[in-house]
């Protein structure tokens, strides 16, 4: 996984790209690079943060590259551009080249010399010796590209051209069109301060752009109409628009985001086949979103949902009921999902994919697709797209309730009612930030936590304790409240904060008897609950209104997602680029 920038046009190219790359960052941070092609090509390349590029290399076409080491690790040798062995072309590559042991072997037989341990390299170097036979640009970078294995987005530029080629396949790439300048970008806010007329490419798309032109292929070089698109993200909301940092912004973002994605799923009235039993698919936050999407359709519908693990889904025998399979995954381009959904597709399943980004991989594997318009996100640890795809799971058990007259648990106006409610309900959730500020003083000296649900919010439980994890680097474990006496409960010490939600349901009463456990053993307990009587029990307690069972869910997740953010905080953690972790994981 990584960020990938390409820029022909009337500007000065390596500001452009430099900035772009800012934006590209949260795909992968551990090194930098930038190349531009008028006259010589001339490289800048380092380990580290884009932050550390100078960009005044001069010229006006270029490409730019943030990584996320898969082959070699991460060092200025192995950053890219790569330049191959005549420094008249430079690549920059997003994913995996799974041939590259035979190409390097081949490649190095017959005299390629190379400067890094990535697989990636090999590209150049098959460039070069294309270009050697043919004397085009274009006719080389196809043969080249027939030539790789795996999943690739590459971009390429040619000594003295104002030519660029893009390719993608099983990784992202979007073209930018401007006036004078046109752009390609692993996403949308990459390029979105200089246009927002897109061009939306597929797998097995070939781009050849000119700061005039945008002109699209097949690997055989057949040429493919393509239409552009306007996306009506501004520049200011792929911006930190004055939070601290991208992560702060996006939790206070959602009641927007949840208000613009409640109108996209009410206008889209997707159709989903009824099979009597779902099975979701996903991974890290999306998979929690899975989980709470698992509890409240079963609630609603009375149908069975089974959740997978993608990277566990794939080792699934076939099974023979049938069911109607979801995939969740916030960039639509996460390896493990978008392999398990290759799995369904060859097996025949009818299945839906949740995603927030248009035209995403997952949305091709995929029979139908629901849209979580939650906007750009940034921040490596997700929050608004995590409460957009709750909606979403929320808004697929209501209509398949209406459509196949089977919402047994409610009446279809009381849910609509509570669904259109849920902006203001997290628009309150978030006035407790001073409240959770307080606690998070409590808890950021400590090392282990325990979060604990019951039902609905087990799965918010499970997210607090990830979001914890992720940005905080406490070890927070989650657990259904009930479980703690067989086993976790050995570890709850004086002081140790247990994180329990609470709320008045059919629930209520054993969380009481759970909170009662913890506080005998002296741990210190912070309630997420609007009951008062919980203060008997707990040392700290956060009053997020919590509108009854069914929509709680919402409110709770602002507070423990809020409780990540500020600990992380006073621990002086990286809150936007957590170590080892990157937004998109585009690898299996
Ligand atoms: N596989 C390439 C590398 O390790 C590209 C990784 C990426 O997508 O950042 O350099």
């Amino acid at each position: 996984m990584c960020g990938i920038i390409g820029y022909s046009g009337y500007r000065e190219a390596s500001a452009i790209l430099v900035e772009s790359l800012k934006k590209l960052e949260y795909r992968g941070y551990d090194s930098a690079g930038i190349a531009v092609a008028d006259g010589d090509i001339k490289v800048e390349k380092k380990r580290g943060y884009v932050s550390s590029l100078r960009g005044n290399l001069e010229g006006h076409t270029g490409i730019g590259h943030t990584r996320w080491a898969t082959h070699g690790e991460p060092s200025d040798k192995n950053s890219h551009p790569f330049t191959g062995c005549t420094g008249e072309f430079a690549i920059v590559h997003n994913g995996i080249i799974e041939n590259y042991m035979r190409l390097k072997e081949e490649l190095t037989e017959k005299g390629h010399r190379y400067e890094s341990d990535t697989d990636s390299e090999a590209i150049v170097h098959i460039l070069e010796d294309e270009y050697k036979s043919s004397g085009d640009f274009k006719k080389a970078f196809l043969n080249t590209i027939k030539k790789l294995e795996g999943s690739f987005a590459i971009v390429a530029i040619h000594r003295g051209e104002d030519r660029i080629f893009g390719v993608k396949k099983e990784s992202p790439l979007i073209a930018g069109m401007g006036d004078g300048e046109n752009f390609l970008g692993s996403d949308i806010p990459a390029f979105l301060s200089y246009t927002n007329r897109v061009v939306i490419m597929e797998d097995g798309d070939v781009c050849e752009l000119t700061p005039e032109s945008l002109t699209f292929y097949d690997f055989e070089g057949k040429k493919k109409e393509k239409k552009g698109e306007y996306v009506n993200w501004t520049p200011e909301s792929a911006e930190k628009s004055g939070y601290e940092h991208f992560m702060l912004k996006e939790i206070f973002e959602q009641p927007i985001a949840m208000e613009s994605t409640i109108h996209s799923l009410f206008s889209a009235d997707t159709d989903f086949p009824y099979y009597g039993r779902i099975t979701i698919v996903a991974c890290g936050t999306s998979y929690n979103a899975g989980m709470a999407g698992k509890y409240l359709i079963e609630k609603i519908l009375g149908i069975p949902v089974d959740i997978y693990y993608a990277s566990e889904y794939r080792l699934r025998p076939e099974v023979r009921e049938r069911s109607l399979v979801v995939f969740i995954t916030q960039s639509g381009e996460t390896a493990d999902t978008l392999t398990a959904a290759k799995i369904a597709r060859k097996r025949g399943y009818k299945t839906v994919g949740i995603t927030n980004v248009l035209g995403s991989s997952i949305t091709h594997y995929v029979d139908n697709v629901i849209y979580t318009s939650a906007g750009p996100e940034i921040g490596v640890a997700a929050t608004k797209t995590f409460t957009a795809q709750l909606a979403s799971l929320y808004y697929m058990g209501l209509s398949m309730g209406e459509e196949y007259g089977i919402l047994p648990q409610m009446k279809f106006e009381e849910f609509i009612e509570g669904f259109r409610r849920i902006p203001r309900l997290i628009e309150k959730a978030l006035d407790y930030e001073e409240n959770i500020k307080k606690i998070a003083h409590k808890i950021s000296d400590e090392e282990n936590m325990f979060y604990l649900g019951r039902g609905l919010n087990y799965p918010i439980a499970m997210e607090g304790a990830l979001k914890m994890k992720e940005i905080s680097y406490i070890h927070a474990e989650a657990y259904p409240a009930g479980e703690l006496k067989h086993g976790p409960l050995a570890l709850v010490r004086k002081g140790i904060p247990v994180v329990a939600i609470v709320t008045k349901d059919e629930t209520y009463d054993k969380m009481i008897s759970n909170l009662r456990e913890v506080s005998a053993r002296k741990a210190m307990v912070i309630a997420i609950s609007s009951e008062r009587e919980v203060d008997n029990y707990v040392d700290y307690r956060i009053p997020v209104p919590q509108n009854g069972s069914l929509f709680s869910p919402f409110a709770n997740t602002v507070a423990v997602q809020l409780l990540a953010y500020h600990t992380a905080k006073l621990r002086g953690c990286a809150i936007d680029k957590p170590r080892n972790l990157a937004k998109s994981v585009t690898v299996e």
